[in-house]
């Protein structure tokens, strides 16, 4: 892009970080670098980042489980900022409009899942800081088409996890087939965990946490948990649907077996450890599911938006400076996160 010049106003180069070596966190993969302010393509958006929530995904990035899509890519796609310059024939949204940019950055369009409103399945998907350059620097660019409005009255830090820990969650949680006022076990109270088991919870569910973290069972009856237990614990009911957060194949059976007659358990990671074998009579027999969840159409981000703006859900995060991005992945590959890890990109007003 070197014989592109920079929108006017705008500095020529950021700080950023790219996934150089991937691999486990102490060899340290992510690296701090400087890059050219990028330039918006037609149809693209220019945005100033001034937060950027940090994803498992990201770890499993930087850590090597998902490969690289291309090299020393930006990681991040849980980025709330403002739009800084509009691509060539951008119809819009205009200059200073807040905007969240989040995991699935295109779709074709044209193919049968996108034709039959399944674009998350699309085969020819792009995903924002896997395909290209994502949230951990100072700006990115995106289609304007893949972006959500974002609204003004809260706080950038509190809106960023609900970009993918929240959308994602969401589409667990339809997935997870919940009848109104039913059972819901959650396995694992990270992020994306403690978003979708505020949902649930408004929407009249009985939800039931396990989890190893005894912080997060904490967080998770202040959050109106009905019952809190360790990972492997059984929930004090039969579950009507069951969501595995964690990103913990083992847990498979586990959660199958608290599923009462007919239920569903929905993994919503992308990355799973190997699945142990199942007992057909334990794990699956009285037709119980199990389902996985692959990323979100826009439309489930825009009814979880919508949700979460009536519901308000509490949004725990733990702040680092832009500078510490690994120091946050490192915290979370080894759960010593509250919530959401989120990277104080810029200085907007009113960020934290
Ligand atoms: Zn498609
Ligand atoms: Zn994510």
């Amino acid at each position: 892009m070197g014989d592109v010049q920079a929108p006017a106003g705008l500095p020529a180069e950021m700080d950023a970080w790219v996934v150089a070596r991937p691999g486990p966190m102490d060899t340290h993969p992510l690296e701090s670098v400087r890059l050219p302010v990028p330039v918006p393509a037609p149809g693209e958006l220019l945005v100033r980042v001034e937060v950027c929530a940090v994803c498992r995904t990201d770890l499993h990035l930087a850590e090597g489980d998902l490969p690289p899509r291309r090299p020393r890519t930006v990681p991040g796609h849980e980025a709330v900022g403002r739009v800084a310059a509009l691509g060539p024939g951008t119809a819009g949204p205009p200059p200073g409009t807040r905007v969240g940019v989040a995991w699935l950055r295109s779709t074709c369009g044209e193919c049968r899942h996108c034709r039959r409103g399944a674009e998350n399945l699309c085969p020819s998907s792009t995903y924002t800081g896997w395909d290209a350059d994502g949230g951990y620097a100072e700006y990115l660019t995106a289609p304007a088409a893949y972006v959500y409005p974002l609204p003004e009255e809260a706080g950038a830090a509190g809106l960023a996890p609900l970009l993918c820990a929240g959308i994602i969650g969401y589409r667990a949680l339809l997935r997870a087939d919940l009848p109104p006022g039913g059972r819901l076990g959650i396995y694992g109270f990270g992020a994306s965990a403690h978003l979708t088991a505020q949902i649930a919870v408004a929407e009249g569910a009985a939800v039931h946490v396990m989890t190893r973290s005894a912080a997060a069972r904490e967080l998770a009856v202040e959050l109106g948990a009905a019952s809190v237990g360790g990972s492997t614990d059984s929930p004090p009911e039969p579950l009507d649907s069951a969501i595995l957060f964690a990103p913990v194949g083992d847990l498979v059976p586990v959660a199958l077996a608290a599923l009462d007659r007919g239920g569903t358990l929905a993994v919503a990671g992308i990355h799973l450890t190997d699945i142990p074998a199942l007992n057909y009579e334990r794990h699956l027999f009285q037709e119980r599911t199990l389902r996985s969840v692959t990323a979100n159409t826009r439309a489930d981000g825009r009814r979880f938006l919508e949700l979460a703006s009536v519901h308000r859900p509490r949004v725990t995060t733990t702040p680092y400076p832009f500078r510490e991005a690994d120091r946050a992945l490192r915290d979370l590959a080894a759960d010593r996160v509250e919530g959401a890890a989120v990277l104080i990109v810029g200085s907007g007003r009113g960020t934290v």
